[in-house]
């Protein structure tokens, strides 16, 4: 059996060339160009680092993003305020808010407060409940990017038993929705599962969102299965020790390479798709 690596790399920037060609399109149509306002809230190095890659990626693809940076020490008054703005405001398709927000903040009531045709990011409760019941919704970029990666290989899911280790409300939660919805059994696992080693054992596909570095252990594994690390660590070490799977399982996802150029990608696909809903 020959293992699949599950290039994140490759298949988003597939995704941005087809994406450059439908924003070109749109701004001959329209003649206006989309736009994603990104919230950055605090000085956080990591969370400065990924806004400014969703602004270079808009620029290659030829949307325009709005970068707004607010100080450590807003209020959630203020940035509800800021979000509203966003809102009403006709010239931005999509909002992104850079999670996560200094600890002071009610994140949950910020992510809610982006209004449903903007949340491109898939972060707010109302996009969540209608992507869980089927219904369009912007699903939450990271594991949005998954399922796009599964299907860009064609990888048949109906009837596996898929593990997700992690029930983050930006990852493991939404991830075990869209994995439900394209029929698979699905467990989650969490810091209070007991025999998290015993689920591991009887799964078809896995995906490792625990936070923690190689947390996953590769004897945990099954030949055959499907692995999805969508963690990320200094060094380009993810959730799940990968090194010894690379020979015996059905498919991976390298670490950097894999997760996150999708999480990027899916997000200037649903801005895209927002501004080709609102803009006429
Ligand atoms: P998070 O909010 O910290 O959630 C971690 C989850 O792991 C929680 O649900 C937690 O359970 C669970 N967990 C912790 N210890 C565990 C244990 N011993 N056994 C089983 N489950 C355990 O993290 P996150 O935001 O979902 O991120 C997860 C990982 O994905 C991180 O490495 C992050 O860097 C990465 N990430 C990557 C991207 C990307 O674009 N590539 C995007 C987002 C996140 P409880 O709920 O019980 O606490």
């Amino acid at each position: 059996m020959t293992t699949l690596i599950l290039d994140g790399k490759h298949i988003s920037q597939g995704m941005e060339k087809d994406m450059a060609l439908r924003v070109q399109q749109l701004k001959e149509r329209s003649g206006r160009t989309p736009i994603l306002a990104t919230l950055l809230v605090g000085n956080d190095p990591a969370s400065a680092t990924y806004v400014r890659m969703k602004g270079e990626a808009c620029k290659r693809i030829g949307m325009q993003s709005l970068p707004i940076h607010l100080p450590e020490n807003t209020s959630t008054q203020s940035l509800l305020k800021a979000i509203e703005d966003l809102n009403t405001n006709k010239d931005v398709q999509g909002i992104l808010l850079q999670h996560p927000v200094p600890p002071h903040i009610d994140e949950r009531a910020c992510f809610d407060a982006i209004a449903v045709t903007k949340d491109v990011d898939g972060v707010g409760c109302p996009g969540f409940g209608r992507m869980s019941m089927g219904l369009p919704a912007f699903g939450s970029a990271t594991p949005q990017g998954i399922m796009h990666l599964l299907a860009a290989y064609a990888l048949p899911l109906r009837g596996l038993h898929a593990v997700v280790v992690g029930r983050s409300p930006i990852l493991g939660r939404p991830m075990a929705m869209m994995l439900l919805a394209a029929d698979c059994t699905v467990t989650i696992c969490h810091s209070r599962t007991t025999s998290l080693e015993q689920h591991l054992r009887s799964a078809d596909l896995i995906v490792g969102a625990v936070g923690k570095p190689r947390f996953i252990q590769s004897d945990w594994i099954p030949d055959k299965a499907i692995v999805i690390d969508a963690g990320y660590h200094p060094g380009g070490i993810g959730d799940i020790d990968l090194e010894p799977l690379k020979q015996r399982v059905r498919a991976y996802t390298p670490v950097p390479g894999g997760v996150g150029p999708m999480t990027i990608a899916t997000l200037m696909l649903q801005t895209l798709t927002a501004a080709e809903q609102n803009i006429v």
